[in-house]
């Protein structure tokens, strides 16, 4: 393809300079190349004609042959408009053009024979068709027509006459063009053969021009299928270069540290899918290389006691481990819940956030420096280059989506050969994305929530009904329960977010003087925030106002009721996992998500899953949907590039599926890539890595 993409768009006949810069700031479309790969979004039947007697304002477009029976002018100014009163002989309709009225009245004559087509609207009880396409009945075989391919365009550019339309024109100049040359295929000939694969030129040509339903199906398919199959392929190469590249740390056998905490200290049996995972890590970690798993598990599935556990493993085999939090409140939390886990037994936790400063700082440093430190857990704090260890082991990172690549990239080189990683998100990320995304992370999954959890009942509540919510809290508090009243954050503006939530403070202090408040934000100094957070813990206070701060992973288990504001402004997996902070003790917990009157189809929809299911993977897979995977949280900032032009990882995740099968067996079939028939599929792989700078930094 290298002749098609070092030709500027510019020279393709219809285009020249300005129509080419246009292209190339709107569509980014600067070569032949990018032009042809710049996909229909939509196809329309064009094969069928239909009569004016039966047709309403309702279909999505039609076709007509007949004649225009005259013209007229109406409306003044702004609203000055061309009908042309148009007839097959079964009905009249209006054609309405408010542009162009010279050029329309000059180009088209009354009683030629026309093609037209365009969306019926009903207007003043008359079909109406604005702006149709026309082409003269003669120079079109209808046959010929088929499916109409509609591309996605801009303002800007459908000021510059660049509409769908003129798109499609530019294609087929495009085709004139590519015709005579040969576009390469990019996969190889016993993989067309093998999964009945169309060949590029011809899927390339019907996918803009779709010779009927079956065809645009397969070319569609082909390219859906190629795209998926180099994402797998560079993610399965570069797993397997690092694979080659790094050793892993050797944890031959499970000692002193783990049998005792597990025969004197773990105070309720484990689920048998936590159990499934610690061997899952166990096992990566016996083998000699590196581990590099993700743990996924709904909140509340336990997965601090998991990680806690394999910590124990490092520990055993004579290393250090670090578990790393998004946040000081939740640092601080799991220092508590594992130096009491790990009570009685000799070994030494320390926590290490931001706020740890001076003589203490020193100490802990020290101590990790000598090995005396054997667990460290702490915030990002961890990551600074001046914190050392003397034989780290084991990372362990919490709630995954808050850190970056990079920054996990910089715990690995905090040993010589490369600590083993663990990482845990309770935001479930559907398999399919889960592939994509961490392509190169082995995936363990707890499935089973702790027994004797009651699940959350969760209700959708319109704002106007405070009154009856707020009796319901104060009832639930009688009975012992603490009540979360969580306010949204409005990117735009911080003050505005205080103000919401300083507004939302005194208006519970008001509505509930017979009990205590507290408040926290992002705002406040960390100090402060775990000063209020405590109270809250301690049930000196009974009601807690917060912003999205308290999202992550604390655990105050006789909290009972989740309010949730201006729930319309939450995502899925947000809703989720504010969810989650109840439920946690043995008291029936409630959600309640606070709307106003208005809800747009999406809304609707997302708070419709959160009161129908608890299950954070259907929660997930519902959310890629409702939102396409680019918006998925945590997307962002891993460093995939999510343009996929053809493929949906949403929707084609059975494909998706398939296609890693694909590019695992070509890998193992051809691990040095020298087979002569896989060349073209290597050469491919390397052009597409130039293009997507992005593409090897997944890990
Ligand atoms: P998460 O997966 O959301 O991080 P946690 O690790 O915080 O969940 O666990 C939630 C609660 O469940 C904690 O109080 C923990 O002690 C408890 N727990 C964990 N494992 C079990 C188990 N096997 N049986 C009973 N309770 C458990
Ligand atoms: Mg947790």
């Amino acid at each position: 393809m290298l002749e098609l993409s070092s030709r500027d768009i510019k020279y393709l006949r219809g285009v020249g300079p300005q129509r080419a810069s246009i292209l190339n700031k709107e569509l980014q479309v600067y070569s032949l190349h990018d032009l042809l790969y710049y996909f229909p979004y939509k196809y329309v039947d064009r094969s069928r004609l239909y009569r004016i007697s039966e047709i309403d304002g309702n279909m999505p477009y039609i076709q007509l042959r007949g004649k225009i029976l005259s013209f007229e002018t109406l409306g003044e100014g702004r609203q000055r408009r061309l009908i042309g009163h148009f007839s097959d002989g079964t009905g009249i309709i209006d054609l309405v053009w408010f542009q162009g009225l010279k050029y329309i009245t000059g180009k088209y004559k009354v009683n030629e024979e026309y093609i037209i087509f365009g969306k019926p609207t009903l207007f003043n009880g008359r079909i109406n068709v604005a702006h149709p396409d026309i082409d003269l009945s003669g120079e079109i075989v209808l046959s010929s027509l088929g499916l109409r391919p509609y591309y996605n365009t801009t303002e800007k550019m459908k000021r510059s006459n660049l509409n769908s339309h003129a798109i499609e024109k530019l294609m087929k100049n495009l085709f004139e063009v590519v015709e005579h040359e040969t576009i390469p295929e990019t996969l190889s000939g016993k993989m067309l053969e093998t999964y009945h694969l169309m060949p590029l030129p011809e899927a390339l040509y019907n996918i803009h021009f779709p010779q009927n339903p079956d065809l645009l199906r397969r070319a569609q398919y082909r390219l859906k299928f190629e795209e998926l199959f180099y994402v797998q392929l560079n993610i399965l190469r570069y797993t397997r270069e690092r694979r080659q590249k790094f050793h892993g740390l050797l944890f031959k056998h499970v000692g002193e540290i783990f049998n005792t905490f597990y025969q004197k200290n773990l105070p309720f049996p484990l689920t048998s899918a936590q159990m499934r995972v610690i061997k899952e890590m166990r096992r990566d970690m016996g083998s000699g290389r590196q581990m590099n798993r993700l743990l996924q598990g709904d909140v509340g599935s336990g997965k601090t006691l998991v990680a806690l556990m394999i910590m124990l493993i490092a520990l055993d085999n004579g290393f250090q481990a670090c578990l790393m939090a998004p946040t000081e409140i939740l640092a601080a939390q799991h220092y508590e819940t594992v130096t009491r886990f790990l009570n009685g037994l000799n070994v030494r936790v320390e926590l290490l956030t931001g706020t740890v400063k001076g003589k203490r700082r020193e100490i802990i440093l020290q101590g990790l420096l000598t090995g005396d430190v054997q667990i460290l857990i702490g915030t990002h704090a961890v990551i600074e280059d001046t914190v050392n260890f003397s034989s780290l082991g084991l990372v362990v990172i919490d709630e995954q989506h808050r850190f970056g690549v990079a920054q996990r990239a910089k715990l690995w080189s905090k040993n010589t050969l490369p600590p083993h990683v663990l990482v845990m998100t309770a935001t479930p990320i559907p398999r399919t994305l889960a592939m994509t995304l961490y392509g190169d992370l082995d995936v363990s999954v707890i499935d089973e929530l702790p027994p004797g959890r009651k699940p959350v009942r969760t209700i959708h509540q319109f704002d106007n009904r405070r009154a009856s919510l707020y009796s319901f809290i104060r009832a639930q508090i009688k009975e012992g329960r603490q009540a979360y009243i969580v306010y949204p954050l409005i990117q735009e503006s911080e003050k505005i977010d205080i103000k919401n939530l300083e507004d939302g403070y005194r208006h519970v202090c008001e509505a509930f003087p017979e009990y205590k408040v507290s408040k926290v934000h992002g705002k406040m100094k960390p100090a402060e925030k775990d000063a209020e957070m405590q109270r809250f813990l301690s049930n000196e206070t009974q009601i807690m106002v917060a912003t999205t701060v308290i999202e992550v992973g604390v655990n105050v288990p006789n909290a009972s009721i989740m309010v949730i504001e201006n729930a319309e402004r939450f995502g899925l997996s947000q809703l989720h996992q504010l969810r989650g902070r109840v439920g946690r003790g043995a008291e029936q917990s409630y959600c309640i998500l606070v709307t106003g009157y208005k809800l747009s189809e999406e809304t609707r929809k997302r708070i419709e899953i959160m009161v129908q299911t608890t299950d954070g993977f259907e929660i997930a897979e519902a959310d890629l949907k409702l939102r396409g995977p680019g918006d998925l949280e945590g997307t962002q900032q891993s460093g995939v590039a999510f343009d996929l032009k053809i493929a949906n990882i949403a929707r084609d995740g059975q494909l998706l599926q398939y296609v890693r099968g694909v590019a695992e067996r070509l890998l193992e079939s051809d691990p040095d890539g020298t087979n002569p028939e896989n060349a073209v599929v290597w050469r491919q792989l390397k052009e597409l890595q130039k293009k997507n700078v992005n593409w090897a930094v997944i890990s």
